[in-house]
């Protein structure tokens, strides 16, 4: 359990710190959506941590404590709102915010646009290089002279300097979208044990649907990709027995080898060039969390929570066994894997990334 785990590996001022933060993004996000008018269903909701295996049972109680330890907000119940059998327990965390990530990011390029904020989009940046002023940002086709650089790509773009790629593993994992004529729910609710189930709804131009998503595994390992969807097909026919797949989406997260997301300078050696990423599934609040730090770091000011995500740390490498098993796994998926024979071409990857954008519109 996480809150346990930063007071165990970290301090108790740590762990508050980290919980302030992510509240505190929260608050910037509501106040954001409020006072620019973005209309991006953003609501109130409270967030549930459940579980069904009798051996979390402890660790769900053990986190409720951690988390009323740091100051923070937690409730231990017995039930949950889904219509998921055996549940045993579940941390409530009232008060948290969902919304549609989609709409809120179209208000916010709005209001960057109406400020005379420039955007390129299709601009794939290949390189960054220092020069004389700043840095000379190659993109395709284009070159792009800055002072300050930030690296907000997922997975940063520089392998050397940096080293991210010893210090990060990625994770893929899958959302179906479905419909159902059954009552709904309120609340957001993800399980402790693995594999993941997480459940929220979302309004789609409709009617309001369930979003289920999980079945997490390391990018790289073998896997059926329709194994995936259909177990959430199952899980969602078992919550809904009328329940039907209107969307399918998969995605992949970074995760560093500490669990903390790394914000802040990109390298000791890369003056001026800001990275964000790590973000562990929780881009949400943590992209907030990253843009205050970064744009503070930018006009010289201090933040309060700069020094939880410092991003040139080097304690990750001390958890030796996520390390050992990181570098297997990147050498498999990236090393072995690309000297087998691809079972597709690129004609068929652009048809399936059609589809994709068709599915996720
Ligand atoms: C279906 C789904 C549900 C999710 N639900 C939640 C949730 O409930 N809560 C939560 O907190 N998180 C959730 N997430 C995760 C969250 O979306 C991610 O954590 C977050 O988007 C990661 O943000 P990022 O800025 O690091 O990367 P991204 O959002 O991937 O943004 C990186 C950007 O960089 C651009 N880029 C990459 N390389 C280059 C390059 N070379 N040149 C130029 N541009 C480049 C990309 O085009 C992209 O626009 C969900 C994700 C998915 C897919």
């Amino acid at each position: 359990m996480f809150y346990k785990y930063l007071i165990d590996n970290f301090s108790k001022e740590f762990a508050k710190d980290y919980y302030d933060a992510n509240q505190n993004a929260i608050e910037n996000i509501a106040k954001i959506v409020e006072e620019e008018k973005i209309e991006c269903d953003f609501e109130r909701q409270d967030a549930y941590v459940f579980t069904r295996a009798q051996d979390e049972v402890k660790k769900i109680e053990d986190e409720v404590k951690a988390v009323k330890e740091i100051g923070g907000e937690a409730e231990f119940v017995k039930t949950i709102e889904p219509p998921i059998e055996d549940v045993l327990c579940a941390i409530k965390f009232p008060n948290q915010a969902m919304f549609n990530v989609r709409k809120y990011l179209k208000g916010l390029v709005n209001k960057i646009l109406e400020n005379n904020g420039q955007i390129y989009e299709d601009t794939k940046v290949i390189s960054v290089k220092k020069d004389l002023n700043g840095y000379r940002i190659y993109a395709e086709g284009s070159v792009i002279k800055a002072k300050y650089v930030v690296l907000a790509t997922h997975f940063p773009i520089i392998d050397i300097p940096g080293f991210y790629f010893l210090k990060m593993y990625q994770e893929t994992s899958y959302v179906i979208g479905i419909e159902t004529e059954h009552k709904l729910f309120e609340g957001m609710y993800i399980n402790s044990e693995s594999p993941t189930i997480s459940l929220r709804t979302a309004k789609d131009d409709d009617k309001e649907i369930v979003l289920i998503g999980g079945m997490e595994h390391r990018v790289g390992a073998k896997i059926n990709l329709e194994n995936a969807y259909n177990n959430l097909e199952r899980i969602a026919k078992e919550m809904y027995s009328d329940a039907k797949v209107r969307y399918k989406w998969s995605t992949q997260d970074c995760i560093t080898l500490d669990k903390i997301p790394y914000i802040g300078e990109f390298s000791n050696i890369m003056k001026d060039v800001y990275v964000a990423t790590g973000y562990k599934k929780w881009g949400m609040t943590t992209s907030n969390v990253a843009a205050n730090i970064i744009t503070n770091k930018i006009l010289g000011k201090d933040s309060k929570y700069e020094k939880i995500f410092k991003s040139t740390r080097l304690k990750p490498i001390k958890n030796r066994w996520e390390f050992g098993e990181m570098i297997k796994e990147t050498t498999n998926s990236l090393i072995i894997n690309k000297f087998k024979d691809a079972k597709e071409g690129f004609e068929d990857v652009k048809k399936r990334r059609r589809q994709n954008c068709r599915d996720t519109r």
